[in-house]
């Protein structure tokens, strides 16, 4: 499972961090794009599961989903994603497969327990 191996990297990363400031973590920040191809239910009850056992036993996996921006050439301009399956501008319907954002997978904060 995909969203498995995810999941114990991102905590294996929190660990570290953990162990590198001596101190507890409770809640892990993700930004998470509609194009990375992760299911952010099965990403959250993996993450409880890749926690077990490990000093992060507890914490909570926060994650922000982010929506897709795509570059539309009529438009000049970023705009949002009409849809995941057809690659065309929301305002004017121009297709453009140029992705702004959307693909995030990333850590971007750590909460740490003083
Ligand atoms: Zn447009």
């Amino acid at each position: 499972m995909h969203e498995l191996s995810i999941a114990m990297s991102i905590v294996e990363l929190a660990e570290e961090e953990a162990v590198r400031r001596g101190a507890k973590i409770n809640a892990v920040h993700l930004k998470l794009g509609a194009l990375a191809g992760v299911v952010t239910s099965a990403l959250q009850s993996s993450y409880e599961m890749a926690c077990e056992n490990t000093p992060l036993e507890g914490s909570q996996l926060i994650v922000e989903e982010v929506p897709v921006v795509v570059y539309c050439p009529r438009c000049r301009a970023d705009r949002l994603l009409s849809s995941i399956q057809f690659f065309t501008c929301a305002e004017c319907g121009a297709p453009t497969p140029d992705v702004v954002q959307g693909k995030e997978l990333e850590v971007v904060a750590l909460e740490i327990q003083e």
